[in-house]
């Protein structure tokens, strides 16, 4: 067996991460046989944005919901590792927990669960929540009335057919083609746009890697990577972060 790919510490490392790196903190995922669209169909309606306005109580109680999960575990190994290395992140993800983690650069392609704004697009008013349960977005401490404009609020996440954040997007972008290794993890990176990132950060001379401890089979999508480790993202970030530190620190223990 060939030893795991480890990035070499003075290599950018750049990481794209999806729903299975915060899926050990109670998160569902939004596919498979276990997703939140198999277990309750009618949300994914929900999801699209023509069922704007009437979908606000289910955006509320899934995405308050689910954001108050994740704040309630807190960061799993993985996001603190990537923390800890330093290393850029674009993320599918919308429940803040890279940052929990302490990662200061942060894409997040599909917004943020953690935060509200007006429905009116041309307004700029938004707040932080406090997620709790409920349909209102009262229950997530957010006012369900615009206090600029009086429109509706909503969770700041990005529904199907809506355009995904354009500064979010073209930090990614940028962030994918400075990489020396960009990593793609709990995500088999399927989606659009994530599914360019890869192959754009290897056109502009990055090694890629895929971390899934199920790896996707299907030959097109694994041509995208140079490394495919089929193994459990929590063990191999951290393993990751102490070949750094082992690096530039003799005196650390690179099996403590
Ligand atoms: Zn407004």
């Amino acid at each position: 067996m060939t030893p795991r790919f480890r990035p070499d510490p003075s290599q950018r490392l750049v990481v794209l991460t999806g729903a299975g790196l915060s899926a050990r903190t109670g998160v569902g995922t939004f596919r498979g046989p276990d997703g939140l669209w198999a277990l309750s169909p009618d949300l994914e309606s929900a999801m699209h944005a023509d069922a704007l306005p009437g979908s606000l109580p289910a955006l509320w109680r899934v995405w308050g919901g689910m954001t108050k999960v994740a704040a309630d575990h807190g960061p799993t190994p993985g996001h603190y590792a990537i923390a800890r290395m330093g290393a850029p992140v674009i993320t599918q993800n919308v429940d803040g927990l890279h940052q929990a983690a302490g990662s200061r650069d942060v894409s997040e392609l599909h917004g943020r669960a953690y935060a509200a704004v007006c429905i009116d697009p041309d307004c700029t008013w938004e707040a932080p929540l406090t997620p709790g349960g409920g349909d209102r977005a009262e229950d997530h401490g957010a006012p369900s009335l615009c206090p600029v404009c009086g429109s509706p609020t909503r969770p700041d996440v990005v529904l199907f057919d809506e355009m995904l954040p354009e500064a979010a997007l073209s930090r990614a972008q940028a962030l994918a083609i400075s990489a020396d290794v960009f990593a793609v993890v709990g995500t088999s990176g399927t989606v659009f746009p994530a599914a360019a990132l890869a192959p754009l950060s290897r056109e502009h001379g990055a090694t890629t890697v895929l971390i899934d401890i199920d790896p996707p089979r299907d030959p097109f999508v694994r041509a995208a990577f140079d490394h495919v480790i089929a193994e459990d993202a929590h063990q191999v970030l951290p393993d990751w972060e102490r070949h750094r530190d082992g690096a530039t620190n003799p005196f650390l223990d690179p099996f403590g």
